[in-house]
């Protein structure tokens, strides 16, 4: 007889939630953590960073504690958590006196396994006076890059979490982030005192999400034609910079059969929370937002982000475009950018009181962010390469690897260009330099008299939209600055290089505008339902009707009663009874208790309606 021991953190994984196999690290960090150790948890959004405290806590004597910035999140984090059976609570200012002494009593009596708290919370007396009362199995600091006085998503609290470090010596803590870079790192580690802790790092790539940068034209027109072409009835995220914008748009969709719906931090606080709410939990859903919606939207089949106007920094850019294709499915970033962005975030940054130190990191950061946009070679290595990790060859999955655009020779055309800008005095905007290089005869070229300079007609060898390309990236390169208050080009420090003949310059053409925006994507990762068979495809949108409705009686998002790729496997193996249910990925004890039924039922149901079909 062979007996195979099966550790406890797999029996909890395959028993309670589900699963069959530990993703990567996963298992290291629990192992670790279950034996005492502290840890530092760098891993992709999507990447499963919440077992890794999760399992932990439910092992290991005692409550784990959750420090969460994200209060919205909370309830829905416990209510995932006590879908598949685990002792969850939380404590947030949303609770009122009554509710927070029951939490606090189950607590005491280590009836507990998991306790989210928001880190304000957790600091004042009254609840280090309880936690000392407690028997504690772990400190999970989620979002730990929060602590981060560089990031965007600094929160003056975290600085106060060492607190935990010496109130608690004994117990482990665990940090964890989806941001990437050095100096944010480094910085976690000094003020989270983390400098013992076992640091897991899986990399920062999200293959599933496909990369797309297009050169801005009529921003809302294409992104219509990306929203009907590859997601007709998905669920998504459009970002637009200002709160009017976001109002536009979002009716602007609507008016086009849509149901887009906007959020900013402006709106009144209902009807912000009843959006986001019914972004949880309705389906094909697109949220128009500013940069204020996003922390702690942790749902996992939106299955595109897009951007009408550029991100600040490549971080925000790829923390914004990671919130798409959580459950690790097909998902696309789509981004529109043209001069105009590269103008506002100049000036944005000139504008900027930061000290000269703070703006020169800016301003690289900035660089890199154009330098991102305007690359001929793979988004994605470019992307990781700006958070220090080495990829290999390029991804095939953004447009630049799918559609290389051409680059050129642009030295004489930047030439031209700047000859233009100085033959005028620095004193005109783009259209008008670009009327002057390709020789239209507009009015105001007649009112100045510039059809009798010689740049006049210069540069017929490109299209007016050719030359708009140029000029977008000799300003984003910094060859040519834009008048804050004017918007007439300039030149600058470097501009001589190029006039002089000491620089050579290299200049993307950007790929035409496809008619059928899908054509572009040829090669790309197609959605797994594109695998189905019509009958099994037809058992899925069937079980996701039954999901829905069981969604609907609890009051709680779809996904939170099975993810997609549970139905899937649904649809394609047909489980006719409890053992075949609980092989299912996704269906653990508590589930298959809850849930099994039902759908057993439907799929057996479905598989007789479909041979009665066949035999008529
Ligand atoms: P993160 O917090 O890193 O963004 P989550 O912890 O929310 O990611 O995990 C993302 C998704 O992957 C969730 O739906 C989770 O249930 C699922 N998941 C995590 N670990 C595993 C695993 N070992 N096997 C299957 N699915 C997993
Ligand atoms: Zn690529």
């Amino acid at each position: 007889m062979s007996i195979t021991c099966i550790s406890p953190a797999m029996k909890i994984l395959n028993e309670t939630f589900g699963y069959r196999n530990f993703r990567s690290h996963q298992r290291e960090v629990i192992d670790h953590v279950v034996n005492g150790g502290d840890a530092f948890v760098l891993m992709p959004t999507g990447g499963g960073k919440s077992l890794c405290y999760q399992i932990p806590s439910i092992i290991r004597d005692g409550v784990g504690i959750v420090v969460s910035p994200l209060i919205a999140l909370m309830q829905d984090q416990v209510r995932a958590m006590q879908q598949v059976g685990v002792k969850a609570a939380f404590l947030n200012s949303t609770l009122n006196l009554e509710e927070v002494y029951d939490v606090e009593h189950q607590m005491q009596d280590g009836e507990l396994d998991l306790v989210y708290i928001a880190p304000e919370r957790l600091l004042n007396e009254r609840t280090l006076w309880l936690l000392n009362r407690c028997k504690i199995a772990l400190f999970a600091i989620d979002e730990a890059h929060c602590v981060s006085q560089w990031g965007h998503d600094f929160r003056e609290e975290y600085l106060k979490l060492s607190v935990l470090h010496e109130q608690f010596p004994d117990i482990p803590r665990i940090a964890l982030t989806a941001t990437a870079d050095g100096p944010t790192r480094r910085e976690i580690i000094e003020k989270l005192n983390l400098e013992n802790a076992g640091i897991f790092s899986t990399g920062f790539d999200r293959p599933n999400i496909s990369y797309r940068i297009v050169p801005k034209k009529n921003p809302k027109e294409q992104l219509l034609r990306f929203l009907e072409t590859e997601h007709p009835s998905d669920s998504g995220i459009v970002y637009c910079m200002s709160r009017k914008k976001t109002e536009e748009t979002a009716l602007w969709l609507a008016q086009r059969g849509r149901t887009a719906l906007p959020y900013h931090a402006g709106m009144d606080a209902t009807d912000r929370q009843k959006n986001q709410d019914r972004f949880l939990r309705e389906e094909n859903i697109i949220i128009v937002a500013t940069i204020a919606f996003g922390m702690g939207i942790d749902k996992p089949d939106v299955r595109f982000v897009a951007h009408l106007d550029l991100p600040k920094s490549i971080e925000a850019y790829y923390q914004e475009t990671g919130r798409a294709g959580r459950d690790g499915e097909p998902a696309d970033a789509f981004m529109t950018y043209g001069l105009a962005d590269v103008i506002l975030l100049r000036q944005l940054q000139e504008k900027s009181e930061a000290d000269e130190k703070h703006k020169k990191v800016e301003r690289r950061k900035l660089d890199a962010l154009l330098g991102l946009c305007e690359t001929t070679s793979c988004r994605r290595k470019a992307m990781l390469s700006y958070f220090g990790e080495e990829y290999p060859d390029s991804c095939g999955n953004c447009d630049t690897c799918l559609v290389p655009p051409e680059d050129m020779d642009g030295t004489l055309a930047a030439r031209k260009a700047l000859f233009a800008v100085y033959m005028t005095n620095q004193k005109f905007g783009t259209g008008h330099l670009i009327s002057i290089l390709t020789g239209k005869m507009t009015d105001r070229i007649l009112q100045f008299g510039h059809n009798k300079i010689k740049a006049f007609g210069g540069g017929t060898e490109f299209k007016p939209d050719e030359w708009g390309s140029i000029f977008r990236q000799l300003v984003a390169m910094g060859y040519l600055s834009v008048d804050m208050e004017h918007g007439s080009i300039k030149l600058t420090t470097t501009s001589k290089d190029i006039i002089k003949g000491d620089a050579q310059v290299r200049l993307r053409k950007d790929p035409i505008p496809d008619k059928k925006a899908g054509s572009s994507r040829k090669g790309r990762r197609e959605s797994e339902e594109a695998y189905l068979s019509p009958s099994e495809k037809n058992l899925f949108n069937h079980l996701k009707q039954v999901r829905l409705a069981l969604a609907k009686e609890a009051e709680l998002p779809a996904f939170m009663v099975f993810s997609d790729s549970s139905l899937r496997e649904m649809a394609v193996t047909r489980p006719k009874n409890e053992v075949e249910f609980s092989a299912i990925s996704g269906v653990g004890k508590n589930k298959l208790q809850r849930y099994g039924d039902d759908f057993i039922s439907a799929i057996l149901k479905f598989i007789a309606d479909e041979k009665s079909c066949l035999k008529e």
